[in-house]
């Protein structure tokens, strides 16, 4: 039994992985989420429920959240009922949502007023990775902070590297995003090819994922494609607001991301088609409408 007692904020498709594994790994837990009913999963598993942010975060010592974009997580942290009305002083708050690195750094600020800590920790690993406990974290905060929540952040994911201060975290979060668009866009592209030629997609599929064009991408949605099955571990509003992210923060730095822009463009074009729901390796579809076909399965 761990001694450090945890809140979890936001479980949704990734946060509610990730509560599940700090119970089963012995993390006394008290959850809060927006939407009251999907709390009870986690409850049934020995988790406590909280009426508020603030409280979730008055009952623990180590606070994480998991929400959709940089205006939740504002709203979660500094709203009315938020965690920094409940936090104690030397309580530690984790934010592992993808946001702003800009915003992050006047969160932590804020919260480092009233003496608490904060670690921006994005994952990655997908839904898949949320539910196995196999996640990459990439932190940002303070080394002191980092070793404190390090074995919270074990029963949550392998990977897990420090890489520097408050919004370092944010910002190699949105680099691993501009490789994850990339593989995306590639993976469309390559079916596309393949399926215009005339070879056997599943072949294809295996015949190049344990070579050098291999990506996670690849082995994990590629499948999803070839099934037409387009349930979301990944939302294309999700990755939009990350390529969003990517951009403003590539703006600011001034560095030109050409591919970024295209595919920004492409994940519009399927959100303006209703398509924001659907899981973000339909980035196919934009492909498919220029083409005037559809990558059909033969299998
Ligand atoms: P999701 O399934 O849409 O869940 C979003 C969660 O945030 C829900 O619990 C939702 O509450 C809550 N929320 C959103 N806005 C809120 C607000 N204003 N106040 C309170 N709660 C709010 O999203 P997800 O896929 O778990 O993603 C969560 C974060 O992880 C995002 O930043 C995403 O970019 C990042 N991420 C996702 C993946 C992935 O593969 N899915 C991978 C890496 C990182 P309700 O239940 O009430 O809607």
């Amino acid at each position: 039994m761990h001694t450090e007692r945890i809140g979890f904020i936001g479980l949704g498709i990734m946060g509610r992985g990730m509560a599940a594994n700090l119970l089963r790994a012995g993390f006394a837990l008290t959850v809060w989420n927006r939407t009251a009913a999907r709390m009870q999963p986690l409850l049934e598993l020995g988790a406590h429920a909280a009426a508020s942010p603030a409280a979730a975060a008055a009952a623990s010592d180590i606070t994480f959240l998991c929400v959709s974009d940089t205006p939740d997580v504002q709203a979660v942290v500094l709203g009315e009922q938020g965690i920094l009305a409940g936090a104690r002083p030397g309580s530690l708050v984790i934010d592992c949502s993808t946001i702003s690195p800009a915003a992050t750094k006047d969160l932590a600020a804020r919260l480092a007023e009233r003496g608490v800590g904060m670690l921006d920790a994005p994952v990655s690993g997908g839904s898949e990775g949320a539910a196995k406990g196999t996640l990459s974290i990439m932190v940002g905060g303070e080394a002191a902070d980092f070793a404190r929540a390090l074995p919270a952040l074990q029963a949550v994911g392998k990977a897990i590297t420090h890489v520097g201060p408050n919004g370092a975290g944010q910002t190699v979060k949105l680099m691993n995003q501009i490789l994850v668009v990339g593989h995306a866009l590639a993976m469309s592209e390559a079916f596309l090819f393949a399926q215009a030629s005339g070879v056997d997609l599943h072949k294809a599929l295996e015949a190049v994922q344990a070579g050098a064009a291999g990506s996670w991408m690849l082995s994990f949605r590629g499948p999803q494609i070839l099934a037409r099955d387009w349930r979301p571990g990944f939302t294309i509003d999700l990755q939009q607001k990350d390529l969003r992210l990517v951009l403003e923060a590539a703006d600011a730095v001034a560095a030109p991301l050409p591919g970024v822009s295209l595919i920004f463009q492409l994940y519009r074009a399927l959100q303006a088609r209703g398509l924001g729901s659907e899981g973000n390796h339909a980035l196919i579809k934009a492909l498919e409408h220029l083409a005037g076909f559809e990558v059909i399965s033969v299998q």
